[in-house]
């Protein structure tokens, strides 16, 4: 199954969040766009600035087990 998931970065942590993670923060969070899984939102993000962006670990167990 392909599901396209809207992804945000925190502009603090630098950490890449799907939409309704449990850990993003409410501060300052910057929205990457829809993709198909967390890696895509990764290279957008560093393609934009965020060279040293890293990926939630909630949100990547999440979609591992998917
Ligand atoms: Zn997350």
């Amino acid at each position: 199954m392909i599901a396209y998931v809207n992804f945000y970065i925190d502009t603090d942590t630098h950490q890449i969040h799907e939409f309704g993670c449990n850990d993003i923060s409410t501060g300052d969070n910057i929205y990457l766009g829809i993709y198909r899984n967390i890696e895509i939102a990764l290279t957008k993000a560093r393609s934009i600035g965020y060279i040293n962006a890293s990926i939630c670990k909630s949100c990547n167990s999440f979609f591992k087990i998917r």
